[in-house]
């Protein structure tokens, strides 16, 4: 008797054990499987293993008292059901991702595998299959399932959205906000790359860097002028400044706009001569060798 998993709501993934007692919702965006090899999933579960990287905060469980913990190894505790057996996640004792069976959620999982784990415990009966390319969103959702600190240092993922302005910035915005939760993390994500989107339609906007590390987020945004910024904060910001000062919505928040103090020049080297070419001014010609320089990076 195997249980398919119920119909999930928009947004979510639903997985259940094979005699349906156990359930799970994740959200769509937890991150992609990766194909664990190692000598624990090999005895655990008989055979190869695929799992499915989640935060924990973000993993909803129905019939938990049938779910049965096990201690793997010292760093390490595996899950089944109590009645049909299914493996259902293994999760570190310290930390907050937990990887969830891929299998839990049958035909329903529309992802390909990106990661080969533990490739040199693999068994010869097998082959590790082929994995990636590895998408940005699976990149971002893999990064935040597995928040890597190490004492004062907190790891996580950064991308870069540019317009191509090569002009140098007048003004830097630097800005931090803290979630909550992961579920507070994933609307201030989805507010940023509406955000984004709004700020690539402005010309005066240079290009953004943002990112998570844990449940904090930055930016750093380059604009020509703040008029310029003024004007792409005008539409979307605004309803999100709306939400976080009306309803409970972020933990903490802080935002400064900065002006430069010194504008340094920009270096480029010669892929010719190899010399460091000051390029600020736009000039095409290496002044050593003369030849054309290529198209200089931004400022930001
Ligand atoms: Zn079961
Ligand atoms: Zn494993
Ligand atoms: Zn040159």
């Amino acid at each position: 008797m195997s249980t398919s998993p119920a119909v999930a709501p928009p947004g979510e993934l639903r997985g259940a054990c094979h005699c349906g007692l156990v359930r799970v919702t994740l959200p769509e965006t937890a991150a992609g499987v990766v194909l664990c090899h190692c000598a624990d999933c090999q005895k655990l579960h008989g055979g190869a293993f695929a799992l499915f990287a989640a935060d924990r905060a973000a993993a909803r469980w129905e019939g938990e008292e049938h779910i049965r913990w096990y201690a793997s190894s010292a760093a390490n505790e595996r899950s089944f059901c109590a009645r049909c057996g299914s493996r259902l996640a293994k999760r570190p004792v310290e930390g907050s991702r937990i990887m969830v069976s891929a299998g839990l959620f049958d035909l329903t999982l529309h992802r390909q595998a990106i990661k080969n784990l533990w490739v040199e415990q693999k068994p010869a009966w097998t082959e590790a299959p082929r994995v990636g390319p590895i998408s940005p969103q699976d990149f971002v959702a893999l990064a935040l399932a597995e928040p890597i600190q190490s004492d004062v240092a907190q790891y996580g993922y950064a991308m870069r959205a540019a317009s191509g302005n090569l002009r140098p910035p007048g003004v830097i915005a630097l800005t931090w906000i803290t979630a909550a939760d992961a579920a507070e993390r994933e609307r201030i994500r989805a507010h940023s790359r509406q955000n984004v989107e709004d700020f690539l339609a402005e010309p005066g906007f240079i290009s953004i860097v943002t990112g998570f590390t844990g449940l904090r987020g930055f930016t750093v945004t380059a604009w020509e002028d703040e008029a310029a910024m003024r004007r792409a904060l005008g539409s979307h910001h605004a309803q999100a400044m709306k939400e976080l000062l009306g309803e409970r919505f972020v933990a903490s928040v802080w935002t400064s706009v900065w002006s430069p103090t010194r504008i340094n020049r920009l270096w480029q080297r010669c892929v010719s001569c190899g010399a460091l070419e000051d390029m600020s001014d736009d000039h095409r010609d290496c002044t050593r060798c003369h030849a054309p320089m290529p198209e200089r990076p931004a400022f930001w």
